[in-house]
């Protein structure tokens, strides 16, 4: 590009995770700013008719309009693709819109999509609501059982969609597994792996075609901004998705990927933070009475701790508990909550609890939550940086209410 030039002296693929996070995709402008600067314009100018033409045909590289690009927005996904060791990525404004395009640029009627159930609402929407009325055939299995996947994916598909670990109930599908079935299908795989970042697991070596963020989560992680982003083979990237997101324009803003990077900086570090924190906290409530179950994909007694450990790093930011009292003692327990905010978000710096069966998943019905086992008593848990100490004195407030 030519308004911006780049300063390092250290290929990216000699430098590990951490330092990735801080560096990678960096362009200075030419002030030499140390922090990367924010590009706040909807448009770019031209030095000539000539530079213009030569632009929109292709031959030369120069930003356009920020709908198409924009420097703030290059910089993180350069730095996404490079923490993800996927080959190309594509930022959007949010989450959902990642999850959209990636969906509606490969599919056509008459197509089949074959999707774990256990999917965040929206995504659940998109499937069975959206997709359908374009002339998408589609079906939903459970994520977790391997002979739905093989029995769907016996007939041709054009995508699989899935999440791993899942929301709320952190339930783990086999990539590996799951990906071989649907190339013999026909199908890519998408993976949503918003729950367990880019660090913790990365599908791509495990077969998926498409991973998916939203980067509302764990990327800001501070309760900033929304954002999205879809990465993928280059070639997939840039003649099936940038042409749908170039037309359709779910663009993310310069501002918003400016802060997306600042958040990466931190990324790493708040991560293992969180999950030294969530894997203590999950421990501390298996113990207590009031506790029926707790699901954490490295605890021992998680239904898929096995698969868990073998996909990723470790346990990730999220518990969930199950309280044998069911709704009230759900409520009791949440209302009596000092520090912890009950909010439907997740991978935030703040420790934020939610009721699944009353908020983010009230709009499946309670049929398909009973399939889910999200019960009345279910509680997720979205550990943040806190000291754990006082989190485990704000829990057992909590359970003393119940
Ligand atoms: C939040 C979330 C999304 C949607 O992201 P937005 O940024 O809110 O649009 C999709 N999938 C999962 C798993 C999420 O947690």
């Amino acid at each position: 590009m030519t308004i911006a030039k780049t300063t390092a002296r250290t290929r990216p693929d000699q430098l590990r995770p951490a330092s990735l996070l801080v560096h990678g995709g960096t362009e200075r402008s030419g002030f030499s700013e140390t922090s990367e600067a924010i590009f706040l314009t909807s448009g770019f100018v031209y030095d000539s008719a000539e530079q213009a033409e030569a632009t929109f045909a292709g031959s030369v590289r120069h930003y356009q309009y920020s709908r198409f690009g924009n420097p703030n927005t290059t910089m993180l996904e350069q730095r996404l693709a490079l923490i993800e060791g996927a080959e190309a990525c594509r930022v959007t404004a949010t989450g959902m819109a990642a999850v959209h395009a990636a969906l509606l640029c490969h599919l056509k009627a008459g197509d089949r999509v074959v999707a774990a159930r256990a999917l965040f609402g929206s995504c659940h929407w998109i499937v069975s609501t959206l997709l359908p009325r374009y002339g998408i055939q589609t079906e939903f299995v459970d994520g977790a059982d391997l002979g739905q996947w093989r029995e769907a994916l016996s007939r041709p598909a054009a995508l699989v969609l899935l999440e791993t670990p899942s929301n709320p109930m952190l339930e783990i599908v086999d990539l590996r597994a799951v990906a071989d079935l649907a190339h013999q299908a026909g199908a890519i795989v998408v993976v949503d792996n918003v729950f367990a970042t880019p660090l913790l697991q990365k599908p791509l070596e495990f077969g998926a075609d498409v991973v998916v963020y939203s980067c509302t989560k764990h990327i800001d992680g501070q309760g900033r901004v929304l954002g999205g982003a879809v990465l993928g083979r280059a070639k997939w990237v840039e003649e099936t998705l940038q042409p749908f997101i170039r037309n359709t324009g779910p663009a993310l803003s310069p501002f918003s990927a400016w802060l997306l990077l600042k958040g990466m900086e931190t990324l790493a570090l708040r991560v293992e933070a969180a999950c030294r924190n969530a894997a203590l906290l999950a421990d501390f409530l298996a113990a207590q009475p009031a506790v029926a179950r707790v699901w954490y994909p490295s605890r021992a007694d998680h239904p898929q701790h096995g698969l868990a450990m073998a996909q990723m790093l470790a346990g990730g930011t999220l518990v969930t508990f199950e309280l044998a009292g069911g709704k009230p003692a759900a409520f009791r327990a949440m209302n009596a909550l000092g520090l912890i905010a009950v909010s439907n978000n997740l991978g935030d710096s703040r420790s934020l609890v939610t009721h699944p069966a009353t908020t983010t998943h009230l709009r499946i019905g309670e049929a398909e939550r009973a399939r889910l086992g999200i019960t009345d008593g279910v509680v997720r848990l979205s550990v943040g940086l806190e000291d754990p100490r006082d989190l485990e004195a704000d829990l057992a407030r909590g359970l003393a209410a119940v």
